[in-house]
């Protein structure tokens, strides 16, 4: 039996792969079915899904379930500060997008489509691993729960406890990288039944050290995301007073002050996101195995989180044919093969940073010329 603790984007995904080539999988969430919970306040979080998520869900067939409920981004729309917006596609000939989806929708399309080959069991949140004999211990709401799996892969996110056990027994190093930003969600509900803004595109206000972006739903809200440092002048916790947040805004976003109604109270509200990076080596020890963000996440700059983890999955399942289906031997080789991409992307998505809040307003992007960033 495969264990797979965290039933989020990898983990389930992984969970299709898996029990598509005869493995019995138990999938471990530690939540309740968010199927049935509804999403916390102001971490909705909309994903920009590329090919490579795109080229993984279509080998177990479940890209158009989940394109039915994606928005199509052809480019970026520059809100500046002053003037006019300006529209950079992101191909040439302007058909190619990256697609907007709630992270939430998202995971539930991929919990029906794992539960309907393996066994899902909520509410179930691990508290122990011994990575040598696959012996696990859950915390549940009926008290301590034990079970032992052949196999146990952690997809159980950048707070992963399947590495915090690794670490526990030596079997790995880890080291957490957070930036001195935040993110902060507010909502741009629709108008008069329209969207607000174009939805064919995903809205940036570059504002220098700090920026502003906004992605469409299919209930032609968007989802705004700042990105602002955690302190200081600039940060979040400098604004203390609704007139303070109204100031500011009209200050520095003042296209979209009449967009929120909700300003002050979404931004009041709404909690403060973490935002880092996660490296650790190995990503396997014995039985256990990390997949996804609990082995390399990294900063959403770059939008390629959960596409590199989806892609993860399909280089993991590569790994178990060449290796003959001997788990032993296919870690290793998935952590091989795959590690230095990850450290790419990784790195890729700090200096994207850079771009989006500051290079993207430049008069040279705009005429479409290639800026080098380091
Ligand atoms: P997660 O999605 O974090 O899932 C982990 C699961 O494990 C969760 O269900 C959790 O409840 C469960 N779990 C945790 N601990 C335990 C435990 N002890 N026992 C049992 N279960 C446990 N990626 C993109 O590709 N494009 C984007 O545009 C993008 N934008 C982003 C914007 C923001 C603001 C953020 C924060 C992230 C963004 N990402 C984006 C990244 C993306 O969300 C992650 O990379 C992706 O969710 C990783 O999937 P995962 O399955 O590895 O981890």
């Amino acid at each position: 039996m495969i264990a797979i603790v965290g039933g989020g984007l990898a983990g389930c995904l992984l969970a299709c792969f898996l029990t598509r080539r005869g493995e019995e999988v138990v999938l471990y969430e530690r939540r309740a079915d968010p199927r049935a919970a509804g999403a916390e306040r102001g971490r909705s979080i909309n994903l920009a899904l590329s090919e490579r998520g795109l080229d993984a869900l279509r080998r177990v067939d479940l890209v158009a379930d989940v394109l039915a409920g994606a928005l199509p981004m052809r480019g970026r729309m520059i809100h500046p500060v002053e003037g006019e917006t300006g529209f950079q596609p992101y191909s040439a000939d302007g058909t190619r997008a990256i697609n907007s989806i709630s992270r939430a929708a998202l995971n539930d399309i991929l919990l029906d489509a794992a539960g309907k080959s393996a066994r899902i069991v909520f509410e179930h949140r691990l508290t122990r691993l011994d990575p040598e004999s696959g012996e696990m211990r859950f915390d549940t709401p009926g008290g301590e729960v034990h079970a032992t799996a052949d196999v146990v892969l952690g997809a159980d996110g950048a707070g992963s406890a399947v590495r915090g056990q690794l670490l526990r027994v030596g079997a790995t190093t880890e080291s957490l990288d957070f930036l001195d930003y935040g993110y902060k969600e507010l909502t741009i509900p629709a108008r008069a039944g329209e969207f607000a803004l174009d939805p064919g595109a995903l809205h940036i206000w570059p504002r220098g050290r700090s920026m502003m972006i906004a992605l469409p739903n299919p209930d032609r809200s968007f989802t705004a995301t700042l990105f602002w440092p955690t302190s200081g002048t600039a940060g979040f916790a400098s604004l203390s007073s609704p007139a303070a947040v109204e100031r500011y805004f009209a200050e520095h976003y003042p296209d979209v002050v009449p967009l929120i109604p909700d300003l002050v109270e979404d931004y009041q509200l709404n909690p403060v996101g973490l935002l880092g990076t996660v490296r650790c080596t190995s990503w396997q020890s014995g039985r256990a195995g990390l997949i996804g963000d609990a082995a390399h996440a990294i900063v959403p700059f770059y939008g390629q989180g959960a596409n590199c983890a989806f892609e993860d999955v399909v280089v993991l399942d590569r790994c178990l044919t060449e290796a003959g289906g001997d788990w032993a031997r296919a870690l290793p080789l998935f952590e091989a093969g795959r590690r230095a991409d990850t450290e790419a992307i990784a790195r890729m998505a700090l200096a994207n940073f850079v771009e989006m809040r500051d290079k993207v307003a430049s008069p040279v992007f705009r005429l479409g010329q290639r800026i080098e960033h380091s």
